[in-house]
């Protein structure tokens, strides 16, 4: 009989948690053929979801949790749930219901009778989300494509099932910064992907701000591309040849006119344009040394406080 993980990052999520349980209980029911494993990773909520989960996992054997020590983030929930699944395929599920668990039967049916390695789902709409948020998601995702080799789908969500094979080769990725959807896509093998109109959160609130979400991209594009690299050392070049014409310009001049002192207000311009693009190559520099510094301490991806078996 085939075992079915189901991993579920949860920050927060004391209002969402019962919902949830209630709905992916049910479509495990209708499941006959496949045993259930629940693993709910608390990422360091600061309300009742820990105390949820306890009782979850006592009235429940098939609810597993892992209690992180403090926040690390929907990534690190992730890595954890993955680390710890013992099932043949592996489900990555949000909490708060916006990754339909009825959408289950159908991609367990792909992997097993049409033999894809994963099945994905993609939110077609994005319904009820700021418009402004929309937009910049949208160029993100045109953005990184266009410059990283890992396949990122617009829309794509985290929530998706895998073989064993595929998530023991998510697990060999040990990188400190992980950028999931970067991830999923790099590993390869063959997704089937399912379409979707976008689901509102049932409770509580969205973790992720605007700010957040920026931060969140930039990560993306540092952990998968080196483009930015590559546009700095071009612009510096770029730079280079201007101010070469501009100095073999000026000393002829000179020797035919003479040097009368005048154009600073030009001279300042173009102090302050070119500092201001050695900053920004810099800052790109920075982004990619400071994600480096990180990875070579290798510090762990998460710090476990309890666990079911506590
Ligand atoms: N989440 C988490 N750690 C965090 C932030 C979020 O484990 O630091 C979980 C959260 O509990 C939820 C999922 O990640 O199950 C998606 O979060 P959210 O719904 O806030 O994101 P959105 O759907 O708005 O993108
Ligand atoms: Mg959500």
């Amino acid at each position: 009989m085939n075992k079915i993980s189901i991993v579920v990052p949860c920050y927060n999520e004391q209002e969402s948690l019962p919902l949830f349980y209630k709905e992916i209980t049910k479509v495990a029911e209708e499941m006959k053929k496949v045993k259930f494993e629940f693993i709910f990773i608390n990422d360091g909520s600061k309300d009742n979801t820990l105390n949820s989960l306890r009782d979850l996992s006592k009235k429940d054997k098939r609810v597993r949790y892992v209690s992180f020590s403090r926040n690390f983030g929907k990534e690190a929930a992730i890595y954890a749930g993955l680390k710890n699944s013992t099932g043949d395929f592996v489900a990555v599920m949000d909490a708060d219901l916006q990754d339909p668990p009825a959408l289950l039967p159908e991609m367990y049916q792909a992997i097993v009778d049409e033999g894809y390695d994963s099945v994905a789902t993609r939110r077609v709409t994005r319904k009820g989300e700021p418009p402004i948020r929309s937009f910049f998601a949208r160029l993100f995702y045109k953005l990184i494509n266009k410059i990283s080799n890992a396949d990122i789908v617009d829309g794509a969500r985290d929530y998706r099932l895998m073989t064993r094979q595929m998530v023991e080769a998510i697990l060999s990725m040990q990188e400190y910064n992980r950028f999931s959807k970067g991830i999923f896509g790099w590993v390869g093998f063959n997704t089937k992907w399912i379409a979707y109109e976008n689901v509102e959160r049932v409770a509580g609130e969205t973790k992720w701000s605007f700010w957040k979400l920026f931060l969140y991209s930039i990560e993306g594009i540092v952990a998968f591309s080196t483009l930015p690299l590559t546009i700095a050392s071009i612009l510096g070049i770029i730079f280079c040849f201007i101010a070469f014409v501009m100095i073999l310009f000026i000393i002829i001049r000179t020797l035919i006119f003479g040097d009368p002192t005048s154009g600073w207000p030009s001279l300042v311009c173009i102090i302050f344009l070119v500092s201001g693009v050695q900053l920004f190559c810099m800052g790109i520099i920075g982004q990619y040394l400071s994600k480096t510094y990180l990875e070579t301490k290798k510090r762990p991806i998460y710090i476990v406080k309890e666990t079911e078996k506590d």
